[in-house]
């Protein structure tokens, strides 16, 4: 049922973060920037919230369910007024009372929402997707209001029309099909007009038109949906850093800027915490293969990073290093009674449960143990839920007590090309074991593409800087 592509010049995808459209000069850039783009290429817009209203927003949720009228009530007066304010700067005095408007509709929609969570003292998650993607729908308005007045033929769009998604409200996933029918039929028509479309990102629905959110920080992922939907050519990512880099550079001073990186890699570097990219929102464009860049709005002319399918030209070894340096490291020992898939299945099924994000796994099966790091913030939870798991088992002494070393880091080290080549594990912990860093545990991705380990908390920028002088990436 898909429309045909239409474009004549390539289809790009934009996508501007909170502190992209941060403040009214910020976003005065991004028109610039859009404007910049339009001679060569044909442009569909998607934008996050302004900086920090989607937090606001959610803490104005939950003093509404606890019943802190004075605390929702003025959350949402600073949202109109910040939004008001924006409106006030940028646009010329006879655009401003339609955009008004808008403003006041939606913020008293927020307020609605709020009453009814303090009327029954609880948020649902569905409701509270309606409310957190407000930030979203203001922003998209806003945005293309300063288009048009800037002379672009921009048209605001609300995502709950183009993306589909599943009802796991807070964390929705896209049903791709029936996304990509609903995205060409509309978005087609529109740039064929000449028009730009200008999206809420992070705002999606179910196929019965209930609005969903695509988790925290899921405007990239609406772009990289778009994107993969449209065919476009690329999708851009604006931020407020220059691109990937080897390292934490707060930790390495010699990090440096990546001007390409592979799918593969900046899965692992996201999944593990690097902060330029929403984990999820690398799927749709890799199955594609379309090249993703991240660029800075601060620093438009900076080169940024690329990102496709495989690096040209790459050295053999590690690109680029992360961590997280708040972890704990939990070992379950079945002693010799349970057997290793049965101990693997009901922790893994309990962890499933908990929809816990493991970072490390390492096991024996001949001892019957398996250790495994998580994040510090599940260290209590996941806990109680083992200790209560095989309480039985403990009771009959069919296994030891649970083990929880707290205070952990992970660091991963990432690189497409240290596949195949030898002497890559051995360099880097050399490396390790000249500077005295002791390794709790060890993990190597069967895509060859990461290397994972444990150590102390407070050995973790220390191991980080080891790991990049030895492979100077
Ligand atoms: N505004 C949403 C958030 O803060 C989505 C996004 O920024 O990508 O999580
Ligand atoms: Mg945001």
């Amino acid at each position: 049922m898909s429309s045909a592509t239409p474009q004549t010049r390539p289809l790009l995808v934009m996508k501007f973060g909170g502190t992209s459209v941060g403040s009214a000069e910020r976003i005065r850039r991004v028109a610039e920037i859009i404007r910049g783009g339009l001679d060569e290429r044909q442009l569909v817009i998607v934008t996050s919230a302004v900086a920090g209203v989607t937090d606001k927003l959610v803490q104005a949720a939950v003093a509404a369910s606890r019943g802190l009228e004075e605390e929702w009530r003025t959350i949402a007066e600073e949202l109109a007024h910040q939004h008001r304010a924006m409106v006030g700067t940028l646009l010329p005095a006879a655009e401003q009372p339609a955009l008004l408007h808008r403003v006041e509709q939606e913020i008293a929609q927020v307020e609605k929402l709020c009453a009814g969570f303090s009327l029954v003292r609880e948020t649902t998650p569905r409701a509270m997707d309606v409310l957190a993607s407000t930030g979203e729908v203001l922003a998209a308005d806003l945005l293309a209001a300063v288009l048009q007045a800037n002379g672009s033929q921009a048209v605001p769009l609300d995502a709950a029309h183009l993306i589909i998604t599943d009802d796991k409200f807070g964390n929705a996933t896209p049903l791709l099909d029936e996304t990509t029918d609903r995205v060409r039929q509309q978005l087609f028509p529109l740039l064929a007009q000449g028009l730009i479309p200008v999206v809420t990102g992070f705002r999606a629905a179910t196929p019965e038109g209930a609005v969903t959110t695509l988790g925290r920080g899921g405007s990239d992922y609406s772009a990289t949906i778009l994107g993969a939907a449209l065919d476009a050519a690329e999708v851009w990512i604006w931020t407020d850093v220059d691109g990937v880099m080897t390292a934490d550079p707060r930790a390495v001073p010699e990090a440096h800027l990546l001007s390409e990186v592979a799918y593969g890699e900046i899965l692992e570097l996201s999944f593990f915490g690097a902060k330029v990219l929403q984990p999820q929102a690398i799927r749709p464009v890799m199955s594609k293969q379309i090249p993703l860049h991240i660029k800075n709005t601060m620093n438009p002319g900076g080169q940024g990073t690329r990102i496709c399918q495989s690096v040209s030209n790459s050295r053999p070894g590690v690109r680029a290093i992360t961590s997280v340096s708040q972890a704990s490291m939990l070992t379950v020992n079945g002693k010799h009674t349970l057997s290793f898939p049965q101990l693997a299945s009901r922790l893994f099924g309990a962890l499933e449960q908990e929809k816990v994000a493991t970072l490390i796994v390492t096991q024996s099966s001949a001892e019957n143990v398996i250790s495994f790091a998580i994040h510090s913030l599940d260290e209590a939870r996941i806990r109680e839920r083992l200790e209560k798991l095989f309480e039985l088992e403990r009771l009959h002494g069919y296994m030891e007590p649970l083990e929880v070393l707290s205070n952990v880091g992970v660091v991963v080290a990432v690189g497409e090309n240290m596949k195949g080549t030898p002497g890559i594990a051995g360099r880097l912990f050399g490396a390790l074991g000249r500077r005295g860093i002791n390794v709790i545990a060890i993990a190597q991705g069967s895509s060859e593409l990461s290397i994972s380990f444990a150590v102390r908390s407070a050995d973790v920028d220390e191991a980080v800087r080891a790991v990049h002088a030895e492979f100077r990436p």
